[in-house]
Protein backbone atom coordinates (compact mmCIF):
# COMPACT_ATOMS: atom_id res chain seq x y z
CA UNK A 1 0.00 0.00 0.00
CA UNK A 2 1.17 3.53 -0.83
CA UNK A 3 1.89 5.72 2.16
CA UNK A 4 2.57 9.02 1.82
CA UNK A 5 4.45 11.36 4.02
CA UNK A 6 4.48 15.08 4.08
CA UNK A 7 7.13 17.83 5.53
CA UNK A 8 8.18 20.76 3.17
CA UNK A 9 10.06 20.90 0.16
CA UNK A 10 13.43 22.37 0.61
CA UNK A 11 14.85 22.26 -3.17
CA UNK A 12 12.78 21.74 -5.92
CA UNK A 13 13.04 18.63 -8.24
CA UNK A 14 11.73 14.76 -8.04
CA UNK A 15 13.90 12.01 -7.05
CA UNK A 16 13.40 7.91 -7.38
CA UNK A 17 15.26 6.05 -5.84
CA UNK A 18 15.37 3.12 -3.08
CA UNK A 19 15.75 4.07 0.82
CA UNK A 20 18.76 4.16 2.85
CA UNK A 21 18.15 4.75 6.52
CA UNK A 22 20.46 6.10 8.62
CA UNK A 23 19.76 5.76 12.33
CA UNK A 24 22.50 7.39 14.36
CA UNK A 25 20.79 9.59 16.48
CA UNK A 26 20.18 6.67 19.58
CA UNK A 27 23.35 8.54 21.09
CA UNK A 28 22.86 6.57 24.58
CA UNK A 29 25.46 9.28 26.80
CA UNK A 30 25.71 7.66 30.12
CA UNK A 31 27.42 9.12 33.12
CA UNK A 32 29.80 7.54 35.18
CA UNK A 33 32.38 8.84 37.83
CA UNK A 34 36.20 8.95 36.77
CA UNK A 35 39.02 8.97 39.51
CA UNK A 36 40.98 11.49 39.64
CA UNK A 37 43.78 9.60 39.04
CA UNK A 38 42.29 8.73 35.70
CA UNK A 39 41.63 11.98 35.00
CA UNK A 40 44.45 13.07 32.69
CA UNK A 41 43.40 10.18 30.78
CA UNK A 42 39.71 11.00 29.93
CA UNK A 43 41.08 14.40 29.54
CA UNK A 44 42.97 13.48 26.58
CA UNK A 45 40.38 10.93 25.35
CA UNK A 46 38.22 14.08 24.71
CA UNK A 47 40.99 15.65 22.75
CA UNK A 48 41.53 13.05 20.89
CA UNK A 49 38.04 12.57 19.73
CA UNK A 50 37.97 16.29 18.81
CA UNK A 51 41.05 15.83 16.58
CA UNK A 52 39.49 12.86 15.17
CA UNK A 53 36.11 14.65 14.50
CA UNK A 54 38.39 17.68 12.75
CA UNK A 55 40.46 15.07 10.76
CA UNK A 56 37.73 13.54 9.32
CA UNK A 57 35.99 17.16 8.21
CA UNK A 58 39.13 18.21 7.21
CA UNK A 59 39.50 14.60 4.49
CA UNK A 60 35.90 15.73 3.51
CA UNK A 61 36.37 19.29 2.92
CA UNK A 62 39.81 17.28 0.78
CA UNK A 63 37.66 15.33 -1.71
CA UNK A 64 35.39 18.18 -2.44
CA UNK A 65 34.93 18.33 -6.31
CA UNK A 66 37.59 21.11 -7.74
CA UNK A 67 33.43 22.41 -9.60
CA UNK A 68 32.00 22.99 -5.79
CA UNK A 69 31.73 26.51 -4.97
CA UNK A 70 33.87 28.06 -2.63
CA UNK A 71 31.15 29.05 0.18
CA UNK A 72 29.90 25.46 0.13
CA UNK A 73 33.39 24.42 1.11
CA UNK A 74 32.84 27.34 3.62
CA UNK A 75 29.86 25.01 5.67
CA UNK A 76 32.43 22.90 6.44
CA UNK A 77 34.95 25.07 7.88
CA UNK A 78 32.60 26.20 9.85
CA UNK A 79 31.97 23.36 11.63
CA UNK A 80 35.99 23.01 12.14
CA UNK A 81 36.12 26.16 13.49
CA UNK A 82 33.28 25.12 16.59
CA UNK A 83 35.93 22.37 17.16
CA UNK A 84 38.21 24.93 18.27
CA UNK A 85 35.79 26.70 20.21
CA UNK A 86 36.39 26.96 24.09
CA UNK A 87 32.90 26.33 24.72
CA UNK A 88 33.06 22.79 22.78
CA UNK A 89 37.23 21.78 23.93
CA UNK A 90 37.92 23.71 27.11
CA UNK A 91 34.21 24.24 28.83
CA UNK A 92 33.66 20.00 28.82
CA UNK A 93 36.64 19.66 30.20
CA UNK A 94 35.93 22.10 33.40
CA UNK A 95 32.74 19.89 34.05
CA UNK A 96 35.02 16.78 33.47
CA UNK A 97 37.46 18.14 36.33
CA UNK A 98 34.40 19.41 38.42
CA UNK A 99 31.82 16.52 38.44
CA UNK A 100 34.90 13.69 37.94
CA UNK A 101 32.60 12.92 35.64
CA UNK A 102 33.77 11.03 31.33
CA UNK A 103 33.77 12.65 28.28
CA UNK A 104 30.82 12.00 26.83
CA UNK A 105 28.78 13.15 29.52
CA UNK A 106 30.25 16.47 30.11
CA UNK A 107 30.25 17.00 26.30
CA UNK A 108 26.41 16.22 26.61
CA UNK A 109 25.79 18.25 29.47
CA UNK A 110 27.64 21.43 27.28
CA UNK A 111 25.49 20.91 24.62
CA UNK A 112 22.56 20.76 26.60
CA UNK A 113 23.20 24.49 27.80
CA UNK A 114 24.04 25.66 24.11
CA UNK A 115 20.99 24.40 22.95
CA UNK A 116 18.80 25.76 25.69
CA UNK A 117 19.66 29.03 24.94
CA UNK A 118 19.22 28.80 21.49
CA UNK A 119 15.88 26.96 21.81
CA UNK A 120 14.91 30.09 24.47
CA UNK A 121 15.00 32.35 21.40
CA UNK A 122 12.21 30.75 20.05
CA UNK A 123 13.71 31.81 16.48
CA UNK A 124 13.45 29.48 13.00
CA UNK A 125 17.06 30.83 11.90
CA UNK A 126 18.36 30.38 15.29
CA UNK A 127 17.29 26.75 15.71
CA UNK A 128 18.71 26.42 12.36
CA UNK A 129 22.39 27.71 13.99
CA UNK A 130 21.56 24.98 17.02
CA UNK A 131 21.17 22.20 14.61
CA UNK A 132 24.65 23.59 13.38
CA UNK A 133 25.98 22.80 17.21
CA UNK A 134 24.18 19.61 17.47
CA UNK A 135 25.90 18.06 14.70
CA UNK A 136 29.23 19.14 15.58
CA UNK A 137 28.84 17.79 18.59
CA UNK A 138 27.05 14.69 17.70
CA UNK A 139 30.00 13.82 15.44
CA UNK A 140 32.70 14.18 18.52
CA UNK A 141 30.10 12.08 20.75
CA UNK A 142 30.15 9.15 18.04
CA UNK A 143 33.56 9.10 18.09
CA UNK A 144 33.54 8.85 21.88
CA UNK A 145 31.07 6.26 22.11
CA UNK A 146 33.11 3.92 19.33
CA UNK A 147 29.70 4.19 17.03
CA UNK A 148 30.57 3.39 13.40
CA UNK A 149 30.25 6.06 10.93
CA UNK A 150 27.15 5.53 8.60
CA UNK A 151 27.63 4.25 5.46
CA UNK A 152 27.67 7.51 2.98
CA UNK A 153 30.03 8.76 5.53
CA UNK A 154 32.85 6.33 4.17
CA UNK A 155 34.38 7.12 0.95
CA UNK A 156 34.52 3.16 -0.92
CA UNK A 157 30.55 2.99 -0.21
CA UNK A 158 28.35 2.55 -3.42
CA UNK A 159 25.38 4.61 -2.66
CA UNK A 160 24.22 5.46 -6.19
CA UNK A 161 20.74 6.44 -6.43
CA UNK A 162 19.78 6.00 -3.68
CA UNK A 163 17.82 8.13 -1.20
CA UNK A 164 18.62 8.80 2.44
CA UNK A 165 16.79 9.29 5.29
CA UNK A 166 17.81 10.34 8.57
CA UNK A 167 17.05 12.27 11.49
CA UNK A 168 18.83 15.17 10.98
CA UNK A 169 21.83 15.37 8.00
CA UNK A 170 24.21 18.01 8.22
CA UNK A 171 26.07 20.40 5.72
CA UNK A 172 29.00 18.01 5.47
CA UNK A 173 26.48 14.49 4.83
CA UNK A 174 24.74 17.10 2.00
CA UNK A 175 28.44 17.13 0.60
CA UNK A 176 29.06 13.59 0.83
CA UNK A 177 25.35 12.87 -0.95
CA UNK A 178 26.33 14.43 -3.92
CA UNK A 179 29.86 13.00 -4.22
CA UNK A 180 28.07 9.21 -3.47
CA UNK A 181 25.37 10.36 -6.46
CA UNK A 182 22.57 10.33 -3.78
CA UNK A 183 19.56 11.68 -6.10
CA UNK A 184 17.47 12.55 -2.98
CA UNK A 185 16.62 13.19 1.12
CA UNK A 186 13.91 12.95 3.66
CA UNK A 187 14.84 14.12 7.35
CA UNK A 188 12.79 14.04 10.26
CA UNK A 189 13.84 17.33 11.66
CA UNK A 190 15.69 20.55 9.96
CA UNK A 191 13.65 23.88 8.25
CA UNK A 192 14.35 25.36 5.01
CA UNK A 193 16.41 28.14 6.12
CA UNK A 194 19.49 25.41 7.50
CA UNK A 195 22.40 25.60 6.03
CA UNK A 196 22.21 22.13 4.59
CA UNK A 197 18.48 22.88 2.72
CA UNK A 198 21.07 26.36 1.40
CA UNK A 199 23.91 23.58 0.02
CA UNK A 200 20.77 20.75 -1.25
CA UNK A 201 19.32 24.05 -3.01
CA UNK A 202 22.86 25.09 -4.33
CA UNK A 203 23.99 21.39 -5.64
CA UNK A 204 19.60 20.47 -7.09
CA UNK A 205 19.42 18.00 -4.78
CA UNK A 206 15.76 17.32 -4.49
CA UNK A 207 15.06 17.03 -0.45
CA UNK A 208 11.99 16.79 2.17
CA UNK A 209 12.57 17.98 5.36
CA UNK A 210 10.79 17.86 8.53
CA UNK A 211 8.55 14.54 8.00
CA UNK A 212 8.03 13.10 11.67
CA UNK A 213 8.90 9.73 12.37
CA UNK A 214 10.13 8.91 8.16
CA UNK A 215 12.74 6.67 9.77
CA UNK A 216 9.56 4.37 11.60
CA UNK A 217 7.44 4.15 8.56
CA UNK A 218 9.62 3.75 5.60
CA UNK A 219 11.85 0.73 5.08
CA UNK A 220 15.31 -0.18 4.11
CA UNK A 221 15.31 -0.66 0.20
CA UNK A 222 11.87 0.09 -0.78
CA UNK A 223 11.26 2.25 -4.01
CA UNK A 224 10.49 5.76 -2.87
CA UNK A 225 9.62 8.98 -4.73
CA UNK A 226 10.43 12.15 -2.89
CA UNK A 227 8.84 15.28 -4.03
CA UNK A 228 10.23 18.71 -3.45
CA UNK A 229 8.48 20.80 -5.30
CA UNK A 230 5.37 19.41 -2.88
CA UNK A 231 7.20 18.43 -0.27
CA UNK A 232 5.59 14.86 -0.29
CA UNK A 233 7.17 11.36 0.13
CA UNK A 234 5.74 8.45 -1.07
CA UNK A 235 6.70 5.09 -0.19
CA UNK A 236 6.02 1.47 -2.02
CA UNK A 237 4.06 3.45 -4.93
CA UNK A 238 1.96 1.01 -6.95
CA UNK A 239 3.58 1.00 -10.50
CA UNK A 240 1.21 3.89 -12.10
CA UNK A 241 1.94 6.19 -9.62
CA UNK A 242 5.65 5.42 -9.93
CA UNK A 243 5.49 5.77 -14.08
CA UNK A 244 3.55 9.04 -13.24
CA UNK A 245 6.57 10.75 -11.29
CA UNK A 246 9.31 9.15 -13.41
CA UNK A 247 7.72 10.86 -16.44
CA UNK A 248 6.93 14.21 -14.26
CA UNK A 249 11.01 13.68 -13.62
CA UNK A 250 11.55 12.70 -17.25
CA UNK A 251 9.76 16.04 -18.15
CA UNK A 252 11.36 18.26 -15.57
CA UNK A 253 14.29 17.29 -17.31
CA UNK A 254 13.14 18.13 -20.79
CA UNK A 255 11.55 21.14 -19.89
CA UNK A 256 15.25 22.10 -18.53
CA UNK A 257 17.08 21.34 -21.81
CA UNK A 258 14.39 22.64 -23.87
CA UNK A 259 14.13 26.27 -21.56
CA UNK A 260 18.31 25.62 -21.86
CA UNK A 261 17.56 27.34 -25.51
CA UNK A 262 16.41 30.27 -24.12
CA UNK A 263 19.58 31.10 -22.35
CA UNK A 264 20.26 33.31 -24.92
CA UNK A 265 16.94 34.86 -26.35
CA UNK A 266 15.47 38.59 -25.53
CA UNK A 267 13.05 39.06 -22.91
CA UNK A 268 9.78 39.74 -24.57
CA UNK A 269 6.37 39.37 -24.48
CA UNK A 270 4.17 37.19 -27.00
CA UNK A 271 3.27 41.03 -28.29
CA UNK A 272 6.77 42.39 -28.29
CA UNK A 273 7.23 44.20 -24.87
CA UNK A 274 10.66 44.09 -23.80
CA UNK A 275 10.75 42.68 -20.48
CA UNK A 276 14.03 42.79 -18.01
CA UNK A 277 14.95 39.89 -16.51
CA UNK A 278 17.78 39.80 -13.73
CA UNK A 279 18.75 37.34 -10.99
CA UNK A 280 18.49 37.11 -7.20
CA UNK A 281 22.70 36.00 -5.58
CA UNK A 282 22.39 34.94 -2.16
CA UNK A 283 25.79 33.16 -2.08
CA UNK A 284 29.08 34.01 -4.40
CA UNK A 285 28.17 30.50 -5.63
CA UNK A 286 24.96 32.02 -7.18
CA UNK A 287 27.31 33.99 -9.03
CA UNK A 288 28.16 31.56 -11.95
CA UNK A 289 24.77 30.10 -11.46
CA UNK A 290 23.31 33.59 -12.63
CA UNK A 291 25.91 33.89 -15.40
CA UNK A 292 24.93 30.60 -16.87
CA UNK A 293 21.32 31.10 -16.67
CA UNK A 294 21.17 33.48 -19.20
CA UNK A 295 20.89 36.33 -16.44
CA UNK A 296 21.62 39.98 -18.24
CA UNK A 297 23.06 41.18 -14.25
CA UNK A 298 21.71 40.97 -10.89
CA UNK A 299 18.58 42.77 -9.48
CA UNK A 300 19.55 41.68 -6.10
CA UNK A 301 22.96 40.17 -4.21
CA UNK A 302 21.79 39.72 -0.76
CA UNK A 303 24.98 40.45 1.33
CA UNK A 304 23.64 39.74 4.21
CA UNK A 305 25.78 35.96 3.90
CA UNK A 306 28.83 37.25 4.17
CA UNK A 307 28.07 38.46 7.62
CA UNK A 308 27.39 35.03 8.94
CA UNK A 309 29.40 31.98 10.34
CA UNK A 310 31.61 34.29 11.70
CA UNK A 311 32.19 36.09 14.68
CA UNK A 312 32.66 39.66 13.45
CA UNK A 313 31.33 42.27 10.54
CA UNK A 314 33.43 41.52 7.30
CA UNK A 315 35.93 44.26 6.78
CA UNK A 316 35.93 46.97 3.75
CA UNK A 317 38.61 44.95 2.07
CA UNK A 318 36.65 41.73 2.04
CA UNK A 319 33.41 43.34 0.75
CA UNK A 320 35.40 44.82 -1.76
CA UNK A 321 37.08 41.43 -2.99
CA UNK A 322 33.03 40.07 -3.17
CA UNK A 323 32.02 42.41 -5.46
CA UNK A 324 34.99 42.47 -7.41
CA UNK A 325 34.06 39.04 -8.11
CA UNK A 326 30.85 39.98 -8.46
CA UNK A 327 31.33 42.88 -11.39
CA UNK A 328 34.01 40.46 -12.81
CA UNK A 329 31.52 38.13 -13.23
CA UNK A 330 29.05 40.39 -14.97
CA UNK A 331 30.71 42.63 -17.08
CA UNK A 332 28.80 45.68 -18.48
CA UNK A 333 25.70 44.21 -16.82
CA UNK A 334 23.99 45.70 -13.86
CA UNK A 335 24.69 44.31 -10.61
CA UNK A 336 22.22 45.63 -7.58
CA UNK A 337 24.36 45.36 -4.58
CA UNK A 338 22.09 45.23 -1.23
CA UNK A 339 23.45 46.88 1.46
CA UNK A 340 23.33 44.26 4.51
CA UNK A 341 19.95 43.41 5.73
CA UNK A 342 20.98 41.75 9.08
CA UNK A 343 18.10 41.32 11.69
CA UNK A 344 14.79 39.47 11.59
CA UNK A 345 14.97 36.31 10.18
CA UNK A 346 18.82 36.72 8.67
CA UNK A 347 20.94 36.29 12.11
CA UNK A 348 24.90 36.77 12.43
CA UNK A 349 26.97 36.55 15.96
CA UNK A 350 26.03 38.68 18.71
CA UNK A 351 29.78 39.71 18.72
CA UNK A 352 28.42 41.26 15.07
CA UNK A 353 25.64 43.27 16.87
CA UNK A 354 24.14 43.27 20.02
CA UNK A 355 20.94 45.19 19.07
CA UNK A 356 19.61 41.56 17.10
CA UNK A 357 17.49 40.67 20.64
CA UNK A 358 14.41 42.44 20.31
CA UNK A 359 11.02 40.58 21.63
CA UNK A 360 9.65 41.22 17.98
CA UNK A 361 12.30 41.44 15.38
CA UNK A 362 10.60 41.52 12.39
CA UNK A 363 9.96 44.90 13.73
CA UNK A 364 12.73 45.69 15.46
CA UNK A 365 16.26 47.01 14.60
CA UNK A 366 17.20 45.75 11.03
CA UNK A 367 18.64 46.11 7.49
CA UNK A 368 18.66 50.27 7.18
CA UNK A 369 17.81 51.01 10.85
CA UNK A 370 20.47 48.99 12.21
CA UNK A 371 23.09 50.22 9.28
CA UNK A 372 22.18 53.81 10.56
CA UNK A 373 21.96 53.32 14.24
CA UNK A 374 25.41 51.26 13.60
CA UNK A 375 27.54 53.31 11.31
CA UNK A 376 30.44 50.77 11.90
CA UNK A 377 28.67 48.22 10.21
CA UNK A 378 27.41 49.89 7.22
CA UNK A 379 30.24 52.17 6.43
CA UNK A 380 32.60 49.83 5.56
CA UNK A 381 30.37 47.91 3.20
CA UNK A 382 29.02 50.95 1.68
CA UNK A 383 32.89 52.20 0.36
CA UNK A 384 33.43 48.88 -0.38
CA UNK A 385 30.47 48.93 -3.20
CA UNK A 386 31.58 52.93 -4.29
CA UNK A 387 34.11 51.41 -4.68
CA UNK A 388 33.43 48.61 -6.70
CA UNK A 389 31.39 51.32 -8.69
CA UNK A 390 34.82 52.17 -10.78
CA UNK A 391 34.47 48.63 -11.89
CA UNK A 392 31.37 47.96 -13.38
CA UNK A 393 27.71 48.60 -13.41
CA UNK A 394 26.89 48.79 -9.53
CA UNK A 395 24.00 49.92 -8.22
CA UNK A 396 23.76 50.23 -4.51
CA UNK A 397 20.28 49.16 -3.19
CA UNK A 398 18.63 49.90 0.27
CA UNK A 399 16.46 47.52 2.10
CA UNK A 400 13.31 47.98 4.22
CA UNK A 401 12.97 51.60 3.56
CA UNK A 402 10.03 52.62 6.11
CA UNK A 403 10.39 56.48 5.47
CA UNK A 404 12.42 58.93 2.93
CA UNK A 405 13.72 60.24 5.94
CA UNK A 406 16.42 57.43 6.22
CA UNK A 407 17.24 57.72 2.22
CA UNK A 408 18.20 61.20 3.40
CA UNK A 409 20.45 59.68 5.92
CA UNK A 410 22.41 57.04 3.84
CA UNK A 411 22.69 59.74 1.15
CA UNK A 412 24.89 61.67 3.64
CA UNK A 413 26.94 58.79 4.23
CA UNK A 414 27.50 58.11 0.65
CA UNK A 415 28.37 61.50 -0.55
CA UNK A 416 30.60 62.11 2.75
CA UNK A 417 32.58 58.83 1.42
CA UNK A 418 32.15 60.05 -1.91
CA UNK A 419 34.40 63.27 -0.87
CA UNK A 420 36.68 61.69 1.13
CA UNK A 421 37.40 59.33 -1.75
CA UNK A 422 38.12 62.38 -4.18
CA UNK A 423 40.47 63.80 -1.28
CA UNK A 424 42.29 60.69 -1.31
CA UNK A 425 41.91 59.99 -5.34
CA UNK A 426 40.29 56.65 -5.01
CA UNK A 427 38.06 56.19 -8.10
CA UNK A 428 34.45 55.25 -7.93
CA UNK A 429 31.47 56.03 -10.70
CA UNK A 430 29.88 59.96 -9.32
CA UNK A 431 26.61 58.59 -10.99
CA UNK A 432 26.23 55.43 -9.40
CA UNK A 433 22.57 54.54 -8.84
CA UNK A 434 21.22 54.38 -5.73
CA UNK A 435 17.61 52.57 -5.02
CA UNK A 436 15.65 51.18 -2.82
CA UNK A 437 13.46 48.22 -1.31
CA UNK A 438 9.84 48.61 -0.81
CA UNK A 439 8.63 46.20 1.67
CA UNK A 440 6.82 48.35 4.21
CA UNK A 441 3.66 49.33 3.14
CA UNK A 442 3.97 52.75 3.87
CA UNK A 443 6.90 53.38 1.75
CA UNK A 444 4.38 51.65 -0.56
CA UNK A 445 1.57 54.19 0.07
CA UNK A 446 4.90 56.67 -0.41
CA UNK A 447 6.47 55.33 -3.71
CA UNK A 448 5.83 58.16 -5.77
CA UNK A 449 7.79 60.41 -2.75
CA UNK A 450 10.50 57.31 -2.75
CA UNK A 451 10.76 58.05 -6.61
CA UNK A 452 11.43 61.45 -6.17
CA UNK A 453 14.69 60.81 -4.21
CA UNK A 454 16.19 57.45 -5.76
CA UNK A 455 16.97 55.93 -8.88
CA UNK A 456 15.21 52.83 -8.83
CA UNK A 457 12.91 50.93 -7.13
CA UNK A 458 12.13 47.35 -6.28
CA UNK A 459 9.54 45.25 -4.35
CA UNK A 460 10.47 42.75 -1.73
CA UNK A 461 7.28 40.97 -1.85
CA UNK A 462 8.90 38.03 0.97
CA UNK A 463 8.52 41.12 3.56
CA UNK A 464 5.46 43.07 2.15
CA UNK A 465 3.02 40.47 2.31
CA UNK A 466 4.47 39.77 5.78
CA UNK A 467 4.11 43.61 7.15
CA UNK A 468 0.92 43.74 4.76
CA UNK A 469 -1.18 41.00 6.51
CA UNK A 470 0.37 41.28 9.92
CA UNK A 471 2.48 38.01 10.01
CA UNK A 472 5.67 36.90 11.09
CA UNK A 473 7.23 34.86 8.06
CA UNK A 474 8.73 32.52 10.18
CA UNK A 475 6.02 31.93 12.39
CA UNK A 476 4.22 28.30 10.47
CA UNK A 477 1.03 28.88 12.60
CA UNK A 478 -0.04 32.38 10.67
CA UNK A 479 1.64 30.94 7.39
CA UNK A 480 -2.05 30.53 6.34
CA UNK A 481 -2.40 34.05 6.02
CA UNK A 482 0.61 34.90 4.06
CA UNK A 483 -0.89 34.77 0.54
CA UNK A 484 0.35 37.37 -2.22
CA UNK A 485 -3.00 37.06 -3.84
CA UNK A 486 -4.67 38.46 -0.64
CA UNK A 487 -6.32 41.40 -2.62
CA UNK A 488 -5.27 43.86 -0.35
CA UNK A 489 -1.59 42.74 -1.18
CA UNK A 490 -2.10 42.78 -5.12
CA UNK A 491 -3.33 46.63 -4.66
CA UNK A 492 -0.53 47.51 -2.65
CA UNK A 493 1.86 46.26 -5.69
CA UNK A 494 0.08 47.62 -8.75
CA UNK A 495 -0.35 50.93 -5.99
CA UNK A 496 3.77 50.85 -6.52
CA UNK A 497 3.94 50.30 -9.80
CA UNK A 498 1.59 53.20 -10.17
CA UNK A 499 3.55 55.37 -8.24
CA UNK A 500 6.98 54.30 -9.76
CA UNK A 501 5.68 54.77 -13.48
CA UNK A 502 4.31 57.85 -13.10
CA UNK A 503 7.57 59.10 -11.55
CA UNK A 504 9.24 57.55 -14.27
CA UNK A 505 11.14 55.65 -11.76
CA UNK A 506 12.44 52.24 -12.99
CA UNK A 507 10.85 49.85 -10.57
CA UNK A 508 11.38 45.79 -10.32
CA UNK A 509 10.28 42.78 -8.28
CA UNK A 510 12.79 40.77 -6.30
CA UNK A 511 10.68 39.09 -3.92
CA UNK A 512 10.13 35.18 -4.46
CA UNK A 513 6.74 36.09 -5.75
CA UNK A 514 8.62 37.23 -9.15
CA UNK A 515 10.07 33.57 -9.41
CA UNK A 516 7.03 31.60 -9.52
CA UNK A 517 5.64 31.28 -12.76
CA UNK A 518 2.35 31.32 -11.42
CA UNK A 519 2.16 34.66 -11.18
CA UNK A 520 4.26 35.74 -14.27
CA UNK A 521 0.58 37.13 -16.33
CA UNK A 522 -0.74 38.43 -13.48
CA UNK A 523 2.08 40.82 -12.55
CA UNK A 524 2.29 41.51 -16.66
CA UNK A 525 -0.96 42.48 -16.15
CA UNK A 526 -0.09 44.99 -13.09
CA UNK A 527 2.00 46.49 -15.16
CA UNK A 528 5.35 44.80 -13.78
CA UNK A 529 8.37 45.19 -16.28
CA UNK A 530 11.40 44.01 -14.84
CA UNK A 531 11.68 40.80 -12.86
CA UNK A 532 14.76 39.25 -10.40
CA UNK A 533 14.59 36.01 -10.00
CA UNK A 534 16.78 33.25 -8.30
CA UNK A 535 18.44 31.42 -11.15
CA UNK A 536 16.98 28.40 -11.25
CA UNK A 537 13.84 29.98 -12.03
CA UNK A 538 15.33 32.60 -14.88
CA UNK A 539 14.11 30.22 -17.75
CA UNK A 540 10.67 29.45 -16.50
CA UNK A 541 9.72 32.77 -15.91
CA UNK A 542 11.20 33.45 -19.29
CA UNK A 543 9.24 31.18 -21.00
CA UNK A 544 6.08 32.45 -19.21
CA UNK A 545 6.73 36.19 -20.01
CA UNK A 546 7.19 34.86 -24.04
CA UNK A 547 3.83 33.05 -23.94
CA UNK A 548 2.10 36.30 -22.43
CA UNK A 549 -0.26 39.05 -24.81
CA UNK A 550 0.24 41.86 -22.01
CA UNK A 551 -3.77 43.43 -23.23
CA UNK A 552 -5.90 40.68 -22.14
CA UNK A 553 -3.87 40.59 -19.20
CA UNK A 554 -4.26 43.86 -18.22
CA UNK A 555 -7.89 44.16 -18.81
CA UNK A 556 -8.50 41.04 -16.62
CA UNK A 557 -5.97 41.91 -13.42
CA UNK A 558 -8.06 45.65 -13.52
CA UNK A 559 -11.09 43.91 -13.11
CA UNK A 560 -10.10 42.19 -10.68
CA UNK A 561 -8.45 44.92 -8.55
CA UNK A 562 -11.21 46.73 -8.93
CA UNK A 563 -13.82 43.65 -7.59
CA UNK A 564 -15.02 43.74 -4.14
CA UNK A 565 -16.73 40.37 -4.47
CA UNK A 566 -14.15 37.59 -3.55
CA UNK A 567 -15.66 35.14 -5.19
CA UNK A 568 -15.35 36.86 -8.49
CA UNK A 569 -11.79 38.45 -7.51
CA UNK A 570 -10.99 34.77 -7.43
CA UNK A 571 -12.86 33.91 -10.79
CA UNK A 572 -10.88 36.84 -12.51
CA UNK A 573 -7.87 35.66 -11.24
CA UNK A 574 -8.45 32.06 -12.00
CA UNK A 575 -8.27 32.52 -15.72
CA UNK A 576 -4.90 34.35 -15.12
CA UNK A 577 -2.58 31.80 -12.86
C1 LIG B 1 11.84 40.46 0.06
O1 LIG B 1 11.55 40.79 1.21
O2 LIG B 1 10.98 40.19 -0.81
C2 LIG B 1 13.25 40.36 -0.35
C3 LIG B 1 13.58 40.17 -1.61
O3 LIG B 1 14.18 40.44 0.63
P1 LIG B 1 14.53 39.24 1.63
O4 LIG B 1 13.78 38.02 1.18
O5 LIG B 1 15.98 39.09 1.57
O6 LIG B 1 14.03 39.79 2.92
MG1 LIG C 1 13.09 41.61 2.47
Amino acid sequence: MTIALHGKGISRGIALGSAHIIQRDSLEVLEYPIAEADLPAELERLSAAVEEAKQSLRAMRERIPAHTPADIASFIDTHLLMLDDPSLTEEPKRLMRQRGCNAEWALKLQRDSIVQVFDGMDDAYLRARRDDVDHVINRVLRILLNQAPARHESADSNLEGLILIADDLSPADALLMQQHGIVGFITEYGGPTSHTAIIARSLGLPGVVGVPHARRYLREGEPLIVDGDEGLVLGDADQRIIEHYRARRDERQKRISRLARLKRALTVTADGVPIELLANVDLESDFELAKSSGARGVGLYRTEFLYMNRMDAPSEDEHFAVYKRLTEAFRQQPVTIRTMDIGADKHVSASVSSRLNAVNPALGMRAVRLGLKEPDLLVPQMRAIIRASALGQVRLMIPMLSHVDEVAQVMLLIREIQREFDRQNIPYDPAMPIGGMLEVPAAVAFADGFARTLDFLSIGTNDLIQYAVAIDRVNEEVSYLYDPLNPGVLRLIEMAIRHADGAACPIAMCGEMAGDVRYTRLLLGLGLRAFSVHPSLLLEVKQAIAETEIAPVKRLVSKALRSTDIARYRDLLASLI
